[in-house]
């Protein structure tokens, strides 16, 4: 069966685009089908400063496809370090629309991040009296701690005592993958969100490890058991306007996945949408997809949503698995969830 759905075009807020010839293979793939995204700073060095975040702006704008009007929307890694005055300033200025914390070691180039809480205090207030949104990798990354259980141990460690010690601080819970996640930004306040991935929706760890460990469904968090990912299914269809999209989409090569120590990331940004509206389809709440991909990320960052629309037609013969892409590290192995996809956004002029 043949079906269109229309919706303002979405928007990834969450989003690695790596750098360099990286940065050239993989920016198309988001660009021609989301109109902005929060861009993620750990690059290695990270972006700490606001001369870091303007320069690496003028990176990703210079690799746009000609006459995209993609628009990236920069974050600072927040590092003991950080001086309030400069986040101050790049907030000021436009440059920056988050600052993101990673706890040290919790994930990709994440060893500048924030070991002693009390260090960051004085950003986070700044952070609050100006209302520029803090987002959060929300795990623990001490060793004695399970790491299926890291985010859960984060929100009642960190995340709510941080909240608590900073009020106002405006909080995005970062690709939430548990029940606690979900309950947890459901329950608080108008400063509190969550963003949900496409492959936490679609994996649970049966997936990524029954029957063979499968590295390209290996990311962090880790995707975690059934009950989990559908908690987020609900959270992400749901009415509650406080979960929205952000991929996490996150490339690295085949031959840093396939590796005796591989690489965490999904590479799902040219499957997206066409993932998600299958999900939609599957939790019949193909309605509810325009607030999760397009409006409840904007309201949250105080932006307006898309002024244009995209469409995407349901084919009735299956998607082509795209082709890899190509970097100088390698190829780049595209995002399989496991089962044929017929969703895919109209390329045509009229459907722009
Ligand atoms: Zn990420």
């Amino acid at each position: 069966m043949e079906q269109t759905l229309t919706l303002r075009r979405p928007d990834d807020w969450h989003l690695h685009l790596r750098d360099g010839a990286m940065l050239g293979a993989v920016l198309p793939d988001s660009a021609c089908d989301f109109g902005r995204a929060i861009i993620m700073p750990n690059l290695v060095p990270p972006v700490v400063t606001m001369e870091d975040a303007t320069r690496y702006r003028d990176r990703i704008r210079a690799a746009l496809p000609e006459g995209s009007d993609f628009t990236p929307l920069m974050t600072l890694y927040l590092t003991e370090q950080t001086d309030p005055r400069d986040v101050r300033a790049a907030a000021a200025a436009g440059v920056i629309s988050a600052v993101k914390l990673y706890p040290a070691g919790a994930t990709t180039n994440s060893a500048s991040g924030v070991r002693d809480f009390v260090k960051v205090r004085g950003v986070l207030e700044t952070m609050a009296e100006i209302g520029l949104p803090l987002c959060v990798h929300g795990e623990v990354t001490d060793p004695q701690i399970d790491i299926f259980d890291r985010e859960a141990v984060f929100i009642d460690t960190v995340l709510d005592p941080l909240r608590r010690a900073v009020p106002g601080l405006r909080v995005v819970m970062e690709h939430i993958t548990t029940r606690q996640g979900a309950d947890y930004a459901a329950s608080g306040g108008e400063d509190l969100a969550a963003t949900i991935t496409v492959h936490h929706l679609v994996l649970n760890r049966n997936d990524l490890l029954a029957g063979g460990i499968r590295p390209h469904y290996y990311c962090l968090p880790v995707v975690k058991r059934e009950e989990h990912r559908l908690a987020l299914r609900a959270a992400a269809t749901g009415a509650s306007g406080r979960f929205f999209l952000g991929t996490d989409s996150a490339p690295h090569s085949d031959p840093a996945k396939l590796s005796p120590c591989g690489c965490a990331g999904c590479y799902t940004a040219p499957v997206a949408l066409s993932v998600l509206a299958h999900v939609f389809e599957q939790e019949d709440a193909l309605d509810a997809l325009e607030p999760f991909a397009s409006l409840n990320g904007p309201a949250f960052y105080g932006l307006p949503p898309a002024g244009e629309q995209i469409t995407l037609r349901r084919h009735s013969a299956p998607l082509p698995q795209p082709a890899p892409r190509r970097s100088a590290d390698g190829e780049v192995t595209v995002f399989d969830p496991g089962f044929a996809l017929h969703w895919a956004v109209e390329r045509s002029p009229e459907g722009a």
